[in-house]
């Protein structure tokens, strides 16, 4: 485990947010599997989860939406009234913040109010040092790639650099959030995995 998701892990704890480190995708998936039980699970834009392989087993188990997978009007609203979700982060702090940046504001959503459980999973190429850095992260990795993948017609897409501050009608970065402690009646559980995943 690197020095900074060691930090990372304490931090979220000494805030009440309940962190863990695992090696093996494997392993994470089952903490994850046994904390949903069976109860109905929806699922964010992720490249992090797509990279894991997590919603055949998931679908399996039942009761899970992810709709990069299904298409139906309402899918998103009914991913985010389910009572445990499951996203990734942009970016994020080591001393103890999640930084997202949505275009529909769904993640945002389903992860600030509803759900009863909410997992966000990370490779350890997600965390910064602190919120500016992790921001800049978000800003400037995360938002061009999820631009570029989305084949926006954004500058950052099509340069495939860094944020241009675009006031494009393609832009992707329309709502940010800082979660720096867990939210009210929810649990938020920050789920590090060795490696770089998603981005
Ligand atoms: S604001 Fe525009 S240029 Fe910057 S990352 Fe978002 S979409 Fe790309």
């Amino acid at each position: 485990m690197q020095q900074l998701t060691q930090e990372a892990i304490s931090n979220f704890r000494k805030k009440g947010f309940f962190s863990e480190f695992f090696e093996d995708k494997n392993d994470a998936l089952k903490y994850v599997l046994n904390e949903v039980g069976s109860s109905g699970v929806g699922i964010g834009g992720s490249m992090t989860i797509h990279e894991l392989g997590w919603f055949e087993p998931l679908k399996k188990r039942g009761k899970t939406i992810w709709h990069w997978f299904e298409k139906y009007d309402g899918i998103l609203e009914e991913e985010n009234a389910a009572p445990c979700y499951i996203t990734s982060a942009n970016a994020i702090s080591a001393d103890g913040a999640i930084i997202n940046i949505d275009a529909n504001g769904n993640r945002i959503a389903a992860a600030g109010f509803g759900a009863k459980k909410v997992f966000v999973v990370c490779g350890e190429n997600k965390i910064e040092r602190d919120i500016p850095s992790a921001l800049l992260r978000a800003k400037n990795i995360a938002a061009p790639m999820n631009a570029k993948r989305l084949n926006r017609k954004t500058p950052c897409a099509i340069k495939a650099d860094k944020c241009h501050n675009c006031n494009s009608p393609e832009r992707i970065c329309r709502i940010t959030s800082i979660t720096t402690f867990p939210i009210t009646r929810m649990q938020t559980h920050i789920i590090f995995i060795a490696g770089s995943w998603g981005y």
